[in-house]
């Protein structure tokens, strides 16, 4: 199983997927890989630290470093656990790169999907859990972790556009997706994603 977790920045889906790792080994589910983009392989953190290393690459090149990230993600990683039949728990996948290379850096939504589909040769998760958070929630939460966040120049315009993109995508698909409230304390969204979690686990 193959499922991706997703939201603006400060919606706790680092903090969420380690719970749900947890319990699902605490139910006996072997070993769930847990991994993460950009930088969930050692190629990865590399191109990771060109795209966010205040390097002030543009909106293309961008698009194009989230890629290579993602293309070597799936062929190295995400692909052979698969293959293994491992859970494959990733934080942010495809739809980050739609939410904010597209909706977010304003690139054509065609094309970042595109070149994602390329990247992956096509690889989609079984479920995508959206964190889903208001602006000012993520801002708040980012700030308070003293994090230094490139989106604190953007405003909150930005994680609005990028909470909009994902809330449209899981619209679009809504078997594939589930939203979860992410503006409640971690414990109370903890509860929900295991429910939704369990349940695919189940099918
Ligand atoms: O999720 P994480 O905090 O590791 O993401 C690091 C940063 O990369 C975030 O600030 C996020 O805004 C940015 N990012 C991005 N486009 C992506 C993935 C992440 O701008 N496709
Ligand atoms: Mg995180």
């Amino acid at each position: 199983f193959f499922i991706a977790f997703e939201g603006g920045d400060g919606a706790g889906k680092t903090t969420q997927i380690r719970k749900i790792a947890e319990h699902l080994e605490s139910l006996g589910i072997a070993a769930p890989i847990v991994t993460r983009e950009p930088g969930g392989t050692e190629a990865g953190v590399r191109i990771r630290e060109v795209v966010l290393g205040g390097e002030g690459v543009g909106p293309r090149s961008e698009a194009l470093l989230f890629a290579a990230d993602r293309a070597h993600h799936v062929s190295a990683l995400i692909e052979p656990a698969l293959e293994q039949g491992r859970v494959v728990l990733t934080d942010r996948y495809i739809d980050s790169s739609l939410a904010y290379q597209a909706a977010g850096r304003e690139l054509s939504a065609e094309e970042v999907a595109n070149l994602s589909r390329w990247a992956t040769t096509g690889l989609v998760p079984h479920l995508t859990v959206v964190l889903d958070v208001a602006p000012e929630t993520g801002a708040a939460r980012t700030a308070s972790r003293g994090e230094e966040n490139h989106l604190d120049a953007e405003g909150l315009e930005f994680r609005q556009r990028v909470r909009a993109a994902y809330l449209d995508l899981a619209a679009r698909e809504p078997s594939r997706y589930v939203v979860v409230d992410a503006n409640r304390d971690a414990d109370a969204v903890a509860v929900d994603i295991r429910a939704v979690v369990e349940a695919e686990l189940a099918r």
